[in-house]
């Protein structure tokens, strides 16, 4: 390809909008565009870099046995209302209505299609197993979307969805996911670590995530020394010995303008209380109903505990403003759990604390000197914090963590949506059972992103070479028709033997053109001029590399093939 054909807009400037490095350097290199909060044009060379991770993803999938499909991405709403998610699914589910006001939504995720479409069509054992996959657009409406395409809107995702006969054989088809992912993510050449994880607004009970490596990841990975790794929602965390003091001054209300949180409220008081007395209210929601959990000030709660709780269900989210407002009359950072009208849980954080401080229940003021057993019901004490470093892992040594980008997800989901929906089959005894399923999604535009986020220096991105938009560049200098000529001859030649090279046509100034060049991490970069032209000289450069050398033009080929192909 030709750079000039290519619609290449690079930046100068640095966009203020991305706090995010590789958000940065994607607007920077042109790679993609933004036209609505969360929602992103690919530009011809970003779009070359999701094509080489679909590539990678459609091989491995189909060598493992999945046959692809395309699904509708607008999705009627009775096949969400037969599965109970039309209602937990939340705000992130964008709903429409067409002309005769019938309720859509685009899909977020696809196992009502997958489930509606596979029970219309399987009726014996003989049909199972099975795995279908595709590779196509979905629509969440994230509560804030960011980071670029690491979490967009609007994105592209490989979600798969397995359906055996029994259990057993759902756990196979899960194994060969594991091992396909695994191949996938060595082939695209990411540092990545596989952890165990709750099934979220999905459902199940056997799940494991794919996480980046990432500084600026937005999951967080505990591990230790002894290589125990777990999603940090995971560790379970130790209650503390029975201590409470005794009740003290009776409850009083304080008057808290404007103090809507706990490090607010701590400065505020007239005297200092350590964050245990200082309890923070969250309203949460899930498949079996919303409660408010209460923890320790300076303790965040964990949703995958939270989801474990029979008051909230699966795919625990925090509420929505609006929700919350509903439900207690009062809006976030005034709540508490005194004449809380929700089921209150208690974290293992405030089983200790007597004569506490939390919010009202009324806009602008707290409560002091509160009492478990007193000024409210005692309420069930149990684990919803997440541990923090430095805390004992399930393994006896102390935990460490680090930041990780979700890039895959396996879930074995069992009979959840089979059952929901009808997919039911025959087995050899002629009883009629449920399909037992898993599904897993591989975030195909967020890997892009995280590729770029684990792979860069001061001069832009580092491609892996599996998913640069171009695994090399010839670029030829000045005005001089020979040295075009040369290009051009080596660009073809290169091409030719199967290595997906750019010609730089664009006439640029030299340092213009490195510094963009550089900035688009293309792997190799091969220049020619009319000084090392007049040697018979060629030079080139890796991209990872400060070294240019001198290549004969003789040779040329032949020894750029062999630097390319060793890398
Ligand atoms: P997260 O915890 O990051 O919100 P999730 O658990 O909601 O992810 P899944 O439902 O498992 O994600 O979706 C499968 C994959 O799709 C994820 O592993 C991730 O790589 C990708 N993905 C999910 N949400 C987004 C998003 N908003 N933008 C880009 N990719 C996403
Ligand atoms: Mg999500």
């Amino acid at each position: 390809m030709r750079a000039s054909k290519l619609f290449i807009h690079t930046l100068r400037e640095i966009p203020s909008e991305a706090e995010l490095i590789s958000h940065r350097l994607m607007l920077r290199a042109g790679l993609i565009r933004q036209l609505a909060a969360g929602i992103f044009s690919w530009l011809p060379l970003g779009w070359r870099v999701v094509s080489k991770i679909t590539d990678i993803v459609r091989e491995e999938m189909n060598a493992a046995g999945a046959a692809e499909v395309m699904m509708p991405a607008v999705q009627p709403a009775e096949i969400w209302h037969e599965s109970g998610r039309w209602q937990v699914y939340g705000p992130e589910l964008l709903r429409l209505q067409d002309r005769h006001q019938r309720d859509y939504c685009i899909g977020p995720t696809h196992e009502e299609v997958v489930t509606s479409l596979v029970s219309a069509s399987v009726t014996s054992w003989r049909q199972l197993p099975f795995n279908l996959y595709q590779i196509q657009t979905k629509f969440r409406d994230e509560r804030r979307p960011r980071y670029g395409v690491m979490r967009s809107r609007e994105f592209v995702m490989k979600d798969a969805y397995s359906f055996d006969g029994d259990a057993e054989g759902a756990l196979l088809s899960y194994q060969q996911m594991r091992d396909a992912y695994i191949r996938i993510f060595d082939r695209i050449g990411l540092s990545y670590r596989i952890v165990a994880a709750d099934s979220g607004a999905i459902g199940g009970n056997r799940s494991e995530e794919f996480l980046v490596l990432a500084d600026n990841g937005e999951a967080t990975i505990a591990l230790t020394d002894a290589g125990y790794t777990a999603n940090l929602d995971q560790i379970p965390c130790t209650r503390e010995k029975p201590r409470r003091p005794k009740p003290g001054k009776q409850m009083e209300t304080l008057a808290t303008p404007g103090i809507t949180t706990i490090e607010q409220l701590q400065n505020f008081l007239p005297k200092q209380l350590p964050a245990q007395r200082c309890i923070k209210t969250m309203i949460i929601t899930g498949e079996a109903g919303i409660a408010a959990a209460i923890l320790a000030g300076d303790a965040s709660l964990s949703l995958a505990k939270a989801s474990a709780q029979p008051e909230i269900g699966g795919g625990a989210r925090f509420a929505e403003p609006d929700e919350a407002i509903k439900a207690i009359g009062a809006n976030f950072g005034s709540l508490g759990p005194v004449n809380m009208p929700l089921p209150v849980i208690a974290d293992y954080s405030v089983e200790n604390a007597a004569d506490f401080a939390c919010g009202a229940n009324r806009e602008g003021e707290h409560l002091l000197n509160v009492n478990f057993g007193r000024d409210l019901p005692e309420p069930r004490f149990t684990d919803l914090r997440l541990a923090r470093a430095g805390e004992l892992a399930p393994d006896g040594n102390p935990l460490k963590l680090s930041q990780g980008i979700e890039v895959g997800h396996i879930f074995y989901l069992g009979t959840k949506y089979s059952q929901a929906l009808q997919a039911t089959f025959e087995n050899e005894q002629q009883a009629t059972l449920p399909i037992e399923m898993g599904c897993y999604g591989i975030g195909v535009t967020r890997i892009a992103a995280a590729a770029i986020e684990q792979n860069h220096d001061e001069a832009g991105i580092i491609f892996p070479a599996a998913i640069a938009p171009f695994t090399a560049v010839v670029l030829p200098l000045g005005t001089d028709p020979e040295v075009f000529a040369t290009a051009l001859k080596l660009y073809e030649s290169l091409t030719k033997a199967g290595i997906d090279v750019l010609l730089d046509d664009r006439s640029l100034r030299a340092g213009t053109a490195f510094a963009d060049l550089d900035l688009l991490g293309i792997p190799h970069r091969i220049v020619i001029s009319t000084r090392n032209l007049t040697n018979k000289k060629i030079a080139y450069k890796a991209r990872t590399s400060d070294k240019e050398l001198l290549l004969e033009l003789g040779n040329a080929h032949d020894e750029l093939s062999a630097l390319i192909r060793a890398n």
